[in-house]
């Protein structure tokens, strides 16, 4: 005999319960409100929780609210976005912080949407956490909570069957009286914490009686692989010339790659100035992914004779450290190295011709 399956709403209560023991203290937790969650949930985006809470700490003590963010230099809000990549969403965040500082935090989804940087995801993460409001969201924890509890298969209707669950857990919340913000929160929670990519732990699972792939036991292939885009490779070779006090030239807005634009990085071409001035001192190797691409970078070192004419312009763009500024992580990897590179002591003319050939 069929036994009667456990009720949603019983599996939504026992969510809500699990995540009022379970939750882990999270800065942006201690404090919802509408500015903190929106800027948590743009530095969450492609970032693992881990990375993210220092750079919220120091983003938060920096600009206490959104006029304080409106109102700094971008080159001031890359700098604390530094390491953290996808600058774009620092971009977009201080473009956004503009328009809510002159409009106010708005309260309905098509406003968040219209902003920078803000898809349906963030817009449902705000209005279900900082303001309570029974909106739907999905992000990868929510997904991989989905599709396993429903073993889902990836077809063209597989993004809008996820968001009906979605919707359809929030309707039921608000219909059996518990908070949306809640819910919303314990779902991702519980996709990091027990649905985990690898091993997820269904007998702690609030979700276990009514879960699919638990039953069948294949909570293993879901969610089912997507074909991945081609794997791109790019090479690139940038400049990095140095004085004799060690400081590095890293002259603003020279990177042009979409996903550094906005952060510091040494130069894709050779200063032609100064070229009489420079001995060539070696290259090295790195690589970096970013998304599906894979960049082989090559930096050739010039040590700069201290006869080099520099503008005054030229002189402020060399620096000991990059502490105050704006910087990705190539740049981060390139200039560690380029610091620590050892010097040429060959006379300048010497090694001139190969290094300009
Ligand atoms: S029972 Fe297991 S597979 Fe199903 S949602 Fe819970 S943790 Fe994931």
């Amino acid at each position: 005999m069929n036994s009667i399956p456990v009720p949603f709403s019983d599996l939504l209560n026992a969510l809500s319960d699990w995540f009022g023991v379970s939750a882990r203290v999270l800065p942006w937790r201690s404090e919802p409100s509408p500015y903190r969650v929106w800027i948590s949930e743009i530095m969450l985006q492609q970032t693992v929780v881990a990375a993210v809470i220092p750079y919220f700490n120091r983003f938060i003590e920096t600009f206490p609210d959104v006029g304080a963010l409106a109102a700094a230099d971008t080159e001031r809000v890359l700098t604390l976005w530094s390491g953290l990549g996808y600058y774009s969403r620092a971009r977009n965040l201080h473009r956004a912080a503009k328009i809510l500082n002159e409009s106010g935090f708005p309260q309905t989804r098509r406003e968040w949407e219209a902003l920078p940087g803000v898809g349906p995801y963030t817009a449902g993460a705000v209005l279900s956490i900082a303001f309570n409001q029974p909106e739907a969201i999905l992000d990868g924890n929510i997904e991989r909570v989905w599709s396993r509890f429903r073993c889902l298969p990836q077809s063209s209707a597989y993004k809008e069957r996820l968001w009906q669950l979605s919707r359809f857990a929030i309707g039921e919340t608000v219909r059996i009286g518990l908070q949306p913000s809640i819910v919303n929160q314990a779902l991702m929670e519980l996709g990091a914490l027990v649905c985990r990519p690898a091993s997820p732990d269904c007998n702690a699972c609030p979700l276990a009686p009514r879960c699919k792939a638990r039953l069948r036991r294949t909570a293993a292939l879901y969610p089912e692989k997507r074909r991945r885009a081609a794997f791109k490779n790019l090479t690139e070779t940038v400049y990095v010339y140095r004085l004799s006090d060690g400081r590095l030239w890293l002259p603003p807005s020279e990177n042009t790659r979409r996903w550094r634009q906005g952060t510091r990085d040494f130069p894709l071409c050779e200063n032609s100035r100064w070229r009489s001035f420079v001995r060539f001192a070696g290259e090295f190797e790195t690589v970096h992914v970013v998304t599906n691409h894979k960049i082989v970078r090559t930096a050739k070192i010039y040590d700069l004779s201290d006869e080099t004419p520099l503008t005054a312009v030229e002189e402020a763009a060399f620096v000991a450290d990059l502490t105050d500024l704006p910087h990705n992580a190539a740049c981060a990897k390139t200039f560690a190295n380029g610091i620590s590179f050892p010097k040429t002591t060959a006379p300048t003319g010497e090694l001139l011709s190969k290094s300009f050939k």
